[in-house]
């Protein structure tokens, strides 16, 4: 089994998910008493919002870049950046490590395909739905992206930042999501993707019309596999 390195606390609430998610599925596909091989280096998530809100998406790249190399001497064989906001600055992180990244886009996008859905409606914060790193990485790979409306995307984007990422959980949130998610398939999307690690805290299937990809556990699940040479 290859060591996955783990750029995480973006925020710690996901990756605790990632830390049982982990171990759940190498259980799942070892038995015993197997768990994941893993490193994390976890981040202070204040010092990286505050460089999202700046816009200084090259030092927040620093960081993770350094945390990559931190990783990858310790012997990682592949990296996740645990967000998929911090993507933004993917190409950053690959550059800095001869380990390979995994992509979270990547593993999503394949799961959406595999369900042979090719729209699909994309929640996360509002630099994940508004700016095109994310949306054009799931767009080459072949899926139509729809994002909600202006006020469905700040409300998405509050309740991550002020809720979710502080272990906060609310049925008016999760009542907020549901909105958004019927108006997103009003206008034709087939499934919803959970593109924010921590709105599956919040959204599971039973809350969606169509089916939802939820992207922690899709990382996970890719890093398994990936774990496994499989
Ligand atoms: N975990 C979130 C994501 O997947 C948001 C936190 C962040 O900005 O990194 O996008």
């Amino acid at each position: 089994m290859r060591t996955i390195g783990l750029i995480g606390g973006m925020s710690w609430e996901s990756s605790a998910q990632y830390y049982r998610l982990l171990n759940e599925l190498v259980r799942e596909r070892a038995g015993g008493l197997h768990s994941a091989r893993w490193i994390l280096h976890s981040v202070d998530f204040a010092e990286i919002e505050e460089f999202q809100v700046a816009g200084e998406w090259e030092r927040a790249g620093e960081i993770l870049a350094g945390a990559a190399r931190g990783l990858a001497a310790a012997g990682a064989d592949f990296l996740l950046i645990c967000t998929n906001t911090m993507h933004k600055v993917a190409d950053q992180v690959a550059d800095a490590v001869d380990v390979p990244l995994l992509h979270l886009g990547d593993a999503t996008a394949e799961a959406v395909r595999a369900a042979g859905i090719g729209r699909v409606g994309l929640l996360g914060t509002a630099f994940t739905m508004e700016q095109d790193f994310y949306r054009d990485r799931l767009a080459g790979h072949g899926l139509d992206v729809l994002v909600p409306d202006a006020a469905g995307r700040a409300e998405v984007h509050r309740v991550i930042y002020e809720e979710l990422c502080l272990g906060v959980v609310r049925e008016e949130s999760r009542q907020g999501y549901q909105r958004v998610i019927r108006e997103l398939v009003g206008r034709g999307a087939e499934g919803v993707v959970l593109g924010c690690t921590e709105i599956e805290l919040l959204i599971g299937s039973e809350d969606s019309p169509v089916p939802v990809f939820a992207t922690t556990r899709l990382h996970a699940e890719a890093a398994v596999r990936a774990a496994f040479r499989l």
